[in-house]
C-alpha cells in the first residue's frame, strides 16, 4: 500500500506522521471491508477487541487469504503457541502477502514445527532461576513477576511460549500472586520488580490496581515496571482511567514491545501519548527478527517514530532460541551491522542496546562493535562511527585488568 502523505506544511501537527497516516488509511479500509456492522464505540473498546479476538483458521479466512504454509499449521493438531490477533492489530497485515512483517510475527506457518540445533522450550532457564511459581529472579535487585500467562495477540516468537496461554494449566489467582508478594517482601534486596506474562495489560484494572496497591506498599521496592505488548496491539485498553489509576504508583515505568514502524499508527500515537502525559516513561523492546525488521532502514524508521511517541528505544534482543524459532533469527552480524548503523547516525537515545539473553540464565549481555583498538603506554587507541581511529591520553595504563587484555597494540 502506498505511503499516503500529507500535502501540505500547514497540515502538520498532530497527526503530521506519514507512518499514522499510512495505518490510519489501512485502519479504516479493514473495518470498512470486514467490520462495517461494527460500531465505533465497540471497535473503540478494548473488551469488544479481546471478546472479538482472532483465533481460528475460520475467522483469519474472513480478513484475508491464507498461504498453504498457514493454513496448514492452523488445521493441525498438536501442542503449538496459542495463536490469536486482534481485530485491530488484523487490520494493519497485509491480506495477500503472507511475507508482510507484521503479518509474520502473528501468523504461525509451518516452520515453527522444526526443532533446530540450539532451541529448547526455556532457553534462559527462567524455571530454575525461579525460587516460586510466578516468580523469576536471576539479578542481585530486581525481580520479573509473571502476573498472567494471558496476551490478546501472540507472538509467533514468543520468549515464554512454554507458559501462555494456560498451556500447563496453570492457574494466576490472587493466592498466588499472594505467594510471590510475600516472597518479595521477605527480601530487602529487590529495589524493582517487573511485571510481565503473558501480558499485564490484560488484567482488568481492579486485578492490575491490586497487584501495585501491594507491591507499592513494600517499603525497599523503589521502582516498579510493566513489560507490555497491549499499548502496540490492544491501543484500545490505553483509557484514561487505566492511566489515572496508573500515575498513582510512580515511579511506574513501562516497557513496551514495538517490531516494525507499520505498528506506529495514530491509535498507538495516542495510547503512548496517555501513558507518557501520565508521567510513565516509555521504553521499547524490540526483538529483531529476520525478514521483518532486520534492515538499518527498518530499524531507523522505528526508533525514529519511537522517539516521537517519547518512547526510547532500550534494547533490541537477538530471537531466543525457543523450538520452532529458526526462521526469525538471523546472524549475530545483522545485528552488529545494524548497531553500527545507528550509533553515531542518530540521536544518541534513539539507539537501543543490543542484547543476547545467555541462554543458560545467564542475563543479557549487551552485544557491541569494537571501539576500543589497543594501548600503546599511556595512549588509548579508540574508533568511531565511521571506523576512523582517534587517541586518547590515559595516564593510569591498566596492567593486567579483565578489561585490557585482549586490546592488542595497533
Ligand atoms: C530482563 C530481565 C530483567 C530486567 O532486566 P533490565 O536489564 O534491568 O531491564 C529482570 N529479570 C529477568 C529475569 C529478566 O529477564
Amino acid at each position: 500500500m502506498a505511503l499516503v502523505v500529507l500535502p501540505e506544511a500547514g497540515m502538520r501537527g498532530d497527526e503530521s506522521n506519514t507512518v499514522t497516516d499510512w495505518s490510519c488509511d489501512r485502519v479504516r479500509t479493514f473495518r470498512r471491508r470486514v467490520y462495517s456492522y461494527v460500531s465505533d464505540r465497540e471497535w473503540n473498546s478494548w473488551r469488544w477487541q479481546i471478546r472479538n479476538r482472532i483465533t481460528t483458521l475460520s475467522q483469519l479466512e474472513k480478513i484475508l487469504c491464507c498461504a498453504d504454509q498457514e493454513r496448514s499449521v492452523l488445521l493441525g493438531k498438536g501442542k503449538r503457541l496459542p495463536f490469536s490477533i486482534t481485530p485491530y492489530y488484523a487490520a494493519l497485515l497485509d491480506p495477500h502477502d503472507p511475507a508482510h512483517a507484521l503479518r509474520r510475527t502473528v501468523i504461525p506457518v509451518a516452520d515453527e514445527n522444526l526443532q533446530s540445533e540450539g532451541e529448547s522450550e526455556d532457553p534462559l532457564n527462567e524455571d530454575e532461576d525461579s525460587p516460586i511459581v510466578g516468580l523469576v529472579h536471576r539479578y542481585p535487585d530486581r525481580v520479573l513477576f509473571l502476573v498472567t500467562d494471558f496476551c490478546s495477540t501472540y507472538c509467533r516468537y514468543c520468549t515464554r511460549s512454554r507458559m501462555v496461554g494456560n498451556r500447563n494449566g496453570q492457574k494466576f489467582t490472587k493466592e498466588r500472586w499472594s505467594r510471590v508478594i510475600e516472597y518479595i517482601e521477605g527480601k530487602r534486596e529487590i529495589r524493582d520488580v517487573l511485571l510481565s506474562g503473558g501480558d499485564p495489560l490484560t488484567l482488568s484494572d481492579e486485578k492490575l490496581e491490586w497487584l501495585l496497591l501491594r507491591l507499592r506498599r513494600i517499603p525497599h521496592v523503589e521502582v516498579l515496571r510493566v513489560g507490555t505488548k497491549v499499548p502496540v496491539v490492544l491501543p484500545q485498553r490505553i483509557t484514561p482511567n487505566l492511566t489515572r489509576m496508573l500515575k498513582r504508583y510512580h515511579p511506574l515505568w513501562m516497557s513496551i514491545h514495538f517490531t516494525h514502524p507499520d505498528e506506529l499508527t495514530h491509535e498507538v500515537k495516542c495510547a503512548c501519548a496517555r501513558l507518557a502525559d501520565a508521567g510513565i516513561p516509555l521504553q521499547s523492546q524490540t526483538v529483531l527478527l529476520s525478514g521483518v525488521n532486520d534492515s538499518v532502514e527498518i530499524m531507523r524508521r522505528l526508533v525514529h517514530g519511537l522517539v516521537m511517541m517519547r518512547v526510547r528505544p532500550y534494547y533490541l534482543y537477538q530471537c531466543d532460541p525457543i523450538i520452532g524459532s529458526a526462521h526469525f533469527r538471523t546472524p549475530i552480524y545483522k545485528g552488529l551491522e545494524i548497531m553500527k548503523g545507528l550509533r553515531g547516525y542518530t540521536s544518541g537515545f534513539a539507539v537501543p542496546l543490543y542484547v543476547i539473553d545467555a541462554p543458560g540464565g545467564g542475563g543479557k549481555v549487551p552485544i557491541m562493535p569494537d571501539s576500543l583498538v589497543g594501548r600503546e603506554g599511556k595512549t588509548l587507541a579508540i574508533k568511531n562511527y565511521e571506523d576512523r581511529i582517534f587517541h586518547y591520553y590515559d595516564p593510569c595504563e591498566a596492567v593486567n585488568t579483565e578489561i585490557m587484555i585482549n586490546c592488542t597494540v595497533q
